[in-house]
């Protein structure tokens, strides 16, 4: 077995992966191709070989609609078998967390999710991932002969190639139907949209003593044409916003320009996620809280007296 395959439910993500793909195709001297599924996927095929997918496998049984993990690792197997390929990358979104381990299991490979950073050593695939609560990076070496890797999404940008093309496959799947029955689905709440894009990201913490209090910290984001986020507590424990604003190790990841904590500790499962800030400016009525040690400001104080001084600053700056 010799190839990597790619796959993501998400077309930007595949291309990114593509594009590292290319990079790690050529130290260790496989074959790239990519794995579509799912309804009218070959209409994506050709694109995918300007991303440097030589193969495109294409898959479109209606047992693929709607999204079962199951499902999905038992289709990527078979184009894993297809392809006589030994390395997966999938993009670590939320369906590719749930498939990652379940085709792992399937084809008895290793497994890592949530790869941050993937590079070759003396022909083998490093991978590096998060460890101890974010507090450190670990280097892994998957030594099955197969290798499942959930890379992050975003981590690496689509970049078109000159001179890619490639070879379609259809491939007919042997999938037994779903193993769970969806009785219902509701839309889950959503907040502001995609923080991961912000870029002014003000995020509240556990300083804010009531839900009643945002109201205070609306028109400070709104001077600055930013978006809110928050931490943990504020969204898991007190559900003040939702679960979409959370920053950190279990939430999103931004890199804003600006990224102002107002009432945040600065535990590293949170700062994790604004590390890439240009920026950082934090607001704490404890001078030794761990917020200061990555602050690039910091204000000593109380955030009910700061911010509303703050804000009224920036609104007689920028007028809003
Ligand atoms: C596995 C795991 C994953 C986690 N993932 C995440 C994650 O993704 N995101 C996340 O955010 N957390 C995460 N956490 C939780 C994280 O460890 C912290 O508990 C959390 O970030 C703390 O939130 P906080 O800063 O709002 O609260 P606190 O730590 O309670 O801090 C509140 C701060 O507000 C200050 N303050 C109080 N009153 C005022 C005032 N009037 N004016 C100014 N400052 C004031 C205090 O001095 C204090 O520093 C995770 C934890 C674990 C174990």
């Amino acid at each position: 077995m010799n190839g990597i395959v790619v796959y993501s439910e998400l077309e930007e993500t595949a291309l990114g992966l593509l594009t590292k793909g290319r990079e790690l195709a050529s130290e260790l001297n496989k074959p790239l191709s990519v794995a579509l599924l799912g309804e009218q996927a070959g209409d994506r095929a050709e694109n995918t070989f300007g991303y440097g997918a030589t193969q495109a496998f294409i898959a479109d049984s209606p047992a693929l609609t709607p999204f079962q993990a199951s499902t999905y690792a038992a289709a990527l197997k078979q184009i894993m078998t297809h392809a006589e390929a030994d390395i997966i990358l999938i993009g670590s979104t939320r369906r590719g967390r749930e498939l990652a381990p379940r085709l792992a299991q399937k084809l008895s490979a290793g497994c890592v999710t949530d790869a941050i950073s993937l590079s070759v050593e003396d022909n083998r695939l490093i991978v590096e991932r998060r460890a101890l609560g974010g507090n450190t990076v670990s280097a892994k070496v998957i030594t099955s002969q197969q290798q499942v890797v959930a890379v992050m999404p975003k981590l690496y940008d689509a970049e078109p190639m000159t001179g890619g093309a490639g070879e379609v496959i259809p491939v007919s799947l042997e999938l037994q139907g779903p193993t769970t029955k969806v009785l219902e689905r509701r839309p889950k709440e959503v907040g502001i949209g995609n923080l991961e894009e912000a870029d002014v990201l003000v995020c509240i913490g556990r300083g804010l003593n009531d839900k009643g209090d945002l109201s205070l910290i609306q028109p400070l984001v709104d001077s600055v044409g930013g978006m809110l986020g928050c931490t943990r507590p504020i969204s898991h424990e007190y559900h003040w916003l939702t679960e979409d604003q959370m920053v950190g190790l279990s939430g999103k990841e931004s890199s804003p320009n600006l990224y102002l904590a107002i009432g945040i500790s600065g535990q590293i499962q949170h700062t994790v996620g604004v590390m890439n800030a240009k920026v950082i400016v934090a607001i704490n009525n404890d001078k030794n809280a761990p917020i200061f040690k990555i602050a690039d400001y910091g204000i000593v104080g109380d955030l009910y007296q700061v911010v509303p001084k703050l804000t009224e600053k920036l609104q007689s700056e920028f007028g809003q």
